[in-house]
C-alpha cells in the first residue's frame, strides 16, 4: 500500500503517518526527517536544506525529489510506503507519479488532514521534538513521560527552529500558496481522502482506518 499524507505543517500528519507504517509494516519516509538527519551529520544536502528550513521556506524541487526517490527505491519500500511531507508542491507530485508509472505502480490513497490554521498556530507552539531520534511530542496533547525528556532515547526535547512562532505563519503562507493545490489534484485522480484532524489522535487514526478499510 503507498499512502501520502497532506496537510499543513502541525496538522499532525507525522504522528498519523507513524501510527499507519506500524499497523501495515511499511516505512514512514518523512523527506524533513531526512533533512534533519542531515543537518545533524553535518552533510552539504543537510547544510544546503538548513537555509531554507530554518526560514519555513521549501527545500528546492531539484534537491527533495531526489532524496525521496533514491529513499523509496531502497529494498524496504518495495511493499509500500507512508509519505509523510512529500509531495509539498505540484511539480514534486509529478514527478512521483511519473517515477511511479514507469514501473506500473501508483500511489493508492492520499490522506488529507485537515486542520483549520488557528488550531495549527495553537498546536506548533506546544510542539517538542528530539533532535538525536526524531520522535515528536505536544506539552498538551501528547506530552512526553518526564517533562522536557524523549521516552524513546533519553534526551533532551527541543522547540525546533521551525516551529518557533515567527517560523510557523511563513510555513502556513507557503503551505497555502505551494502545498494547498495538491488537494485538487489527487481528488481529481479519485484518490483523495480527507479526515477531519482537529480530533483526537486516536479519533482521527479511526477515521483513517475506515478510509483504508
Ligand atoms: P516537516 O518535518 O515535514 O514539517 O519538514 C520540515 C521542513 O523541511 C519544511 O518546512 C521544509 O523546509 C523542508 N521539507 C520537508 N519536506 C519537503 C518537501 N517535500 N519539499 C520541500 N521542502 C521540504
Amino acid at each position: 500500500m503507498k499512502i501520502i499524507m497532506l496537510g499543513a505543517p502541525g496538522a499532525g500528519k507525522g504522528t498519523q503517518a507513524k501510527m499507519i507504517a506500524d499497523k501495515y509494516g511499511i516505512p514512514h519516509v518523512s523527506t524533513g526527517d531526512i533533512f534533519r538527519a542531515n543537518i545533524k551529520n553535518g552533510t552539504p544536502l543537510g547544510m544546503e536544506a538548513k537555509k531554507y528550513m530554518d526560514q519555513g521556506l521549501l527545500v528546492p524541487d531539484e534537491l527533495t525529489v531526489k532524496i525521496l526517490l533514491d529513499r523509496v527505491a531502497k529494498e524496504d519500500c518495495s511493499c509500500g510506503y507512508v509519505l509523510d511531507g512529500f509531495p509539498r508542491t505540484i511539480p514534486q507530485a509529478e514527478v512521483l507519479d511519473n517515477a511511479l508509472k514507469e514501473i506500473n505502480d501508483k500511489i493508492d490513497f492520499a490522506i488529507n488532514v485537515d486542520v483549520p490554521d488557528e488550531n495549527i498556530i495553537k498546536r506548533m507552539g506546544g510542539r517538542r521534538a528530539c533532535l538525536n531520534c526524531g520522535a515528536t511530542y505536544h506539552v498538551e496533547y501528547i506530552p512526553p513521560k518526564t517533562e522536557g525528556i524523549c521516552d524513546a532515547c533519553g534526551r533532551e526535547l527541543v522547540l525546533r527552529d521551525d516551529d518557533k512562532p515567527e517560523t510557523v505563519g511563513s510555513r502556513l503562507d507557503v503551505y497555502h500558496k505551494q502545498t494547498q493545490p495538491l488537494i485538487d489534484f489527487y481528488n481529481a485522480k479519485g484518490i483523495l481522502k480527507t479526515v477531519d484532524g482537529t480530533a483526537g489522535m486516536k479519533e482521527v487514526f479511526a477515521a483513517i482506518n475506515a478510509v483504508l478499510g
